[in-house]
């Protein structure tokens, strides 16, 4: 079992048509990296920064200390690609004590809606070019790409680029070094989703966060146990999103990429492959299953069927049927 493993691990994820599919790590920590290494990962697709913000009793880093800890994960990938996403606090992933703007915060009725992710560093421009500049800073130590949470409208991809345009030349002034980083957005606010071609004009790639997408879509608390059976990934509404999304963004030439729970699920494999997705990122663990779905999955057969799945008012079932019945048996 464990040679098996050793042997998937250093297997390029290529399905049976030949589409070679990019699995990335998700990770909260630059120690995270060596598992993502470990576990045969080509890159990091989103290294969540807020956990070098969090149970620090409300203290923010320095632009130093973020710099160590971005430079650290940069140098473990050993030149893979290392997507580094700005801070996402507010709603499931409070500060302990809050800044001045995180304390009106606390006290609103619907934290998922209020100032997190994205509105946040607009709302602190200094914490936010502090953070930019230390992402910069460790691009000129490995491939790094720059992702943003949580954005829905155009002005704030026109702030962000404001704001990075401000931070270049504030590095080039200081001499400090840095190289070029590959601007994206998160798709999960479902006025994302639906206005994509006009963003797709700003940004170099997309990620899709299934897990916002879909509580935002369904209006279910992605947190709350007594709604938890109304979460579905399944749902046409959902699936109608994802598909247009990816497909958009392939049309457009920009890279695309799943970040959401669904990524890492392997009974989503068949969908995204057929969805024409070619690069997931997920929690490493997970990385061995999804690559052995991909192994086995005929990508251009299952895009023909895909229709069929989108047009079922039971895309689950369908699914299920329209490819197993294409599944290739070894
Ligand atoms: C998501 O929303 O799918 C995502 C990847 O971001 P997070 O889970 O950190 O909100
Ligand atoms: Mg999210």
């Amino acid at each position: 079992e464990r040679a098996r493993l050793t042997r998937l691990r250093h297997t390029p994820a290529v399905t049976l048509d030949g589409e070679r599919v990019e699995l990335h790590a998700n990770i909260e920590l630059p120690a995270d990296a060596a598992g993502a290494i470990e576990s045969g990962a080509t890159g990091v697709g989103l290294f969540r920064s807020e956990f070098l913000f969090m149970n620090r009793g409300g203290e923010l880093p320095s632009e130093e200390e973020q710099f160590i800890a971005y430079k650290a994960a940069v140098e473990a990938m050993r030149g893979m690609p290392v997507t580094i996403r700005t801070v996402d606090v507010g709603a499931d992933k409070p500060l302990d004590r809050m800044s001045a703007s995180e304390l009106r915060h606390e006290h609103v009725l619907n934290p998922a809606m209020g100032l997190r992710a994205i509105r946040w560093s607009l709302a602190e421009p200094s914490m936010f070019r502090q953070q930019l500049r230390a992402i910069y800073r460790a691009s000129a130590f490995g491939k790094v790409r720059l992702l943003i949470p949580m954005v829905a409208h155009l002005g704030e991809v026109r702030q962000i680029l404001e704001s990075v345009k401000k931070v270049q030349q504030q590095l080039t002034d200081a001499g400090q070094a840095f190289t070029k980083v590959d601007l994206g957005v998160m798709v999960e606010i479902p006025a994302a989703a639906v206005m994509l071609p006009l963003i797709l004009r700003h940004v170099d790639f997309v990620s899709v966060g299934t897990n916002d997408l879909i509580q935002y879509t369904l209006a279910i608390d992605r947190a709350d146990e007594a709604v938890a059976h109304l979460y579905d990934p399944w749902h046409p509404a959902v699936l109608q999103l994802l598909s247009r999304s990816i497909a958009e963004s392939v049309a457009a030439g920009k890279s695309v990429s799943v970040c959401g729970e669904m990524a890492g699920d392997p009974v989503f494999t068949d969908l995204l492959l057929a969805m024409g997705l070619r690069s997931f990122s997920m929690h490493p663990s997970q990385i061995p299953s999804v690559k052995q779905r991909i192994l086995r999955a005929d990508a251009a057969r299952l895009a023909r069927v895909l229709p069929q799945v989108l047009a079922s008012e039971d895309p689950q079932r369908e699914a299920q049927a329209v490819f197993a019945s294409h599944k290739v048996t070894h």
